[in-house]
């Protein structure tokens, strides 16, 4: 497509004092699509992921989102923007209701009137049956999916999902991915970390191998064949 990418990110290098935690990592995000970040223990996936949401500071590199330079700005900045980090864990309230949850998305002007919640309920119809239900009381699956929603109150252009699925069972993963595929049919692109290779493949249109703060591995998701997986993920 001539579109331009929504987020084209250039030779990134991140360290923690003396250690280096990414090399040159480059690639870039269509609008409306989703990148599958891949890569065993301690590759860099969620240095990445902290990088580009303002959290980790970069040492080399550019990365622009919507024509931004986003290793220019605050963490609050590029929620601003539009890029919505889910960092790894729940991080819904667990005693007040999913309602309440969703609502906290947003500031106190903006609750009254804001179409978001109605909307949150039309992507997410499990969401609106156990509105009033205690956060605390939803499966994972569906903790995550309220996490999801949560987000997306704010309409960003671009969800860095953080091991959602971890720890989930088989079915509560399913309601994750069956999320993420809401939130990409609903405009929202998507960059996936993920311990599921080939899910995460399947469900993404580009994919990219970290392995020690390297990429080794980008490409088209589809052309990710199972020897390739094996070869730099140990058969993951
Ligand atoms: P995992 O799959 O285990 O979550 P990951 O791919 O997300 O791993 P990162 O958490 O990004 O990997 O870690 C990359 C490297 O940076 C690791 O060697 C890690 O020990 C190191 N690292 C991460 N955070 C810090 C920090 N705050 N200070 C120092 N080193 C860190």
């Amino acid at each position: 497509s001539t579109d331009a990418p929504l987020l084209r990110v250039k030779d990134l290098a991140v360290r923690y004092g003396s250690a280096q935690a990414l090399f040159d990592v480059s690639f870039d995000l269509s609008p409306n699509s989703a990148l599958a970040v891949l890569g065993p223990n301690g590759a860099g996936k969620t240095t990445l992921a902290r990088t580009l949401s303002g959290l980790v500071p970069s040492c080399g590199g550019s990365a622009e989102f919507a024509g931004q330079d986003l290793l220019k700005l605050t963490a609050p900045r590029v929620r601003r923007a539009g890029l919505l980090h889910l960092p790894e864990g729940r991080g819904v309230f667990p005693g007040l209701t999913v309602q309440e949850n969703l609502r906290m998305a947003l500031t106190a002007d903006k609750q009254a009137r804001n179409p978001g919640l109605e909307r949150a309920f039309e992507i997410f119809p499990v969401l609106a049956e156990r509105r009033r239900q205690p956060a605390g009381t939803l499966s994972g699956g569906e903790q995550q999916m309220l996490s999801l929603a949560r987000a997306l109150m704010v309409s960003p252009r671009l969800v860095i999902a953080d091991e959602m699925s971890l720890g989930l069972s088989p079915k509560a993963v399913d309601i994750v991915f069956a999320s993420l595929a809401r939130a990409r049919d609903n405009g929202v692109s998507v960059i996936m970390i993920e311990q599921f290779a080939r899910r995460a493949l399947d469900f993404a249109d580009q994919g990219l191998i970290l392995h020690r703060g390297r990429s080794s591995w980008s490409g088209p998701a589809q052309e990710a064949g199972e020897e390739l997986l094996h070869r730099y993920l140990g058969g993951a």
